[in-house]
């Protein structure tokens, strides 16, 4: 049995894998680089080892050093999180070698998974339905050139080894796919190690709906919902829900049996994910599955009354999982909005530095998982993601208004985040039409009404409020490019009024 688990992360989600080890009394040992000495993770660990410098290269990628703080703290398991080594099937397999219980699928699972050809090979050959594209790696330009043709334009060039919604390039005709290829390979090399690229039909007005999936040792199989993560950017997530508004009790009977039909073909162990498009007439298509635990499990623990760390440690621990597919039903709605540290006026680029003040909402269906506190400084090292907004209610409306007024009530003083352009997109009648798509930004024009909401909200708000905005749409003007210019200009611009 499990007695301490090192965990192999930081940020939000060491903290998350931290509170289930306390609430099963199991030791916590937290690492953490130069960048992270004054980091909450650290703090709320029961021991904490220093790993190296900044870089993830040198600190959480560092297996070696992650196995020998292992060993050294005495620890018989580790939790990867999601990111970093989680869905690393060489890391898995060195845990394996050291007598470290690797909380997750086994190596040779995961290796399946993280080629996203041969996972859809063992999904066709399982019967579960996949995007029309190219059946294996394709090496050259020639050759997509003909699948291209085969399947039809617009195409996507896939990193095979790809993943967060980096490695994806969009092309329209013979000229830009023979434009973007080597750049795309080029690409895929420089960010997943590996350069191979295949092709897959582009879904125009699709939605992305995912199934929660555990499986056990003992090969029992279950699929815990859907999740609905639709509103994206650049195809990363922004928003994700459960239930998906478009997904009755006999659909989810049907793509749930799907995901475990995928989870069964790539023999997978503890809990993971199958992500799934589904066009707008109903036909849902297979696009990968996510080895690891998920940035957005949490709505799914609010709709289910599940702790998925505490699932994971106990199939881990060799434990059935202790319910059937017919005890699961799906209670109330929960909504997730990611406030990363990014600057939404400036194409979403990285907003870091310290965080002078921060208050975090509560209240009856309210969950928040955050490393913030007045103080801490939001690293330019590592991801964006600074914390996970989560409501929930007894139904899509309820949990809707509590992130309405949790979302107001969320201040954070340091950096940009995208908290107005949520309150925007919630307030939406598409929205709460539940007429989603992963191209609900462009479609609908986010960013111009965001910018209205903003125009109407300083006219009615205090002087400073006011300044704020003038100040912001001046940055906007001379392209100002650092922040450190910015609140130079805001300050003078306030002491003006
Ligand atoms: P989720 O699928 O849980 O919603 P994301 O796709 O947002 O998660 O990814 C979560 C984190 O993991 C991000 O930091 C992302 O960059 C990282 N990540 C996901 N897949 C990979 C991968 N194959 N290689 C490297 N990093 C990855
Ligand atoms: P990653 O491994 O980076 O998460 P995915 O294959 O899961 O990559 O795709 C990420 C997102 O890209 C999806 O949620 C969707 O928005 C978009 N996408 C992926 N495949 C297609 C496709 N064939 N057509 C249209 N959009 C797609
Ligand atoms: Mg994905």
């Amino acid at each position: 049995m499990i007695k301490k688990i090192l965990i192999a992360n930081r940020g939000e989600i060491a903290i998350r894998v931290i509170k289930t080890c306390n609430a099963l009394g199991i030791k916590s040992v937290a690492i953490y680089s130069d960048e992270d000495v004054n980091s909450k993770h650290v703090k709320m660990a029961s021991e904490s080892y220093h790993i190296g410098p900044p870089s993830p290269a040198q600190s959480y990628l560092n297996m070696e050093k992650i196995v020998e703080a292992a060993v050294n703290s005495g620890s018989d398991a580790i939790h990867p999180g999601y990111g970093f080594l989680s869905e690393n099937a060489d890391f898995a397999d060195l845990c394996e070698k050291n007598k470290l219980n690797f909380i997750g699928p086994s190596g040779k699972s995961m290796r399946l998974c993280g080629d996203k050809m041969l996972c859809k090979a063992a999904m066709a050959a399982a019967k579960v339905p996949t995007v029309p594209g190219s059946p294996g790696i394709v090496e050259e330009v020639e050759k997509a050139l003909d699948i291209a043709h085969t399947i039809g334009y617009p195409v996507l060039l896939k990193s095979v080894f790809g993943g967060g919604g980096r490695g994806i390039r969009l092309v329209h005709n013979e000229k830009e796919l023979k434009q973007a290829f080597d750049l795309a390979s080029g690409e895929s090399k420089a960010a997943f190690g590996k350069s191979a690229l295949f092709v897959e039909k582009f879904l125009p007005k699709i939605r992305h709906i995912e199934l929660q999936l555990a499986r056990d040792k003992h090969g029992n199989t279950v699929h815990i919902f859907e999740r609905e993560c639709s509103i994206q950017r650049r195809h990363k997530k922004l928003i994700e829900m459960s239930p998906s508004p478009v997904v009755d009790q006999k659909t989810r009977d049907e793509i749930g049996q799907l995901a475990v039909n995928a989870a069964i073909a790539v023999d997978y162990l503890n809990a993971g994910t199958a992500e799934f498009l589904r066009l707008d007439d109903g036909t849902f298509y297979f696009i990968e599955i996510n080895a690891r635990l998920q940035v957005e499990h949490p709505v799914t623990e609010l709709v289910s009354g599940l702790d998925l760390v505490k699932l994971q440690i106990d199939i881990a621990n060799g434990k059935e999982i202790p319910f059937k597919q017919k005890d699961l039903k799906v209670n109330g709605c929960a909504i997730e909005c990611r406030i990363n540290a990014e600057d939404t006026f400036l194409d979403f680029a990285p907003s870091t530095g310290r965080i002078y003040d921060v208050n975090i909402p509560s209240g009856p269906g309210v969950r928040v998982d955050t490393y913030l506190y007045p103080g801490c400084s939001v690293s330019p090292y590592y991801d964006s993601l600074m914390a996970k907004l989560i409501t929930w209610g007894q139904n899509f409306e309820e949990a809707r208004q509590r992130m309405q007024i949790s979302l107001s009530d969320f201040y954070i003083e340091g950096v940009e985040t995208a908290i107005p352009l949520y309150k925007t997109i919630l307030d939406t009648k598409e929205f709460i039409s539940g007429d989603l798509s992963t191209d609900f930004l462009e479609r609908f024009k986010i960013l111009d009404r965001l910018r209205d909401d903003l125009k109407k909200e300083a006219s009615t708000k205090s002087e400073a409020a006011l300044a704020a905005t003038l100040i912001h749409s001046e940055f906007l003007k001379n392209k100002v490019r650092t922040h450190k210019e910015h609140n130079v200009r805001w300050k003078a611009q306030l002491d003006k009024n």
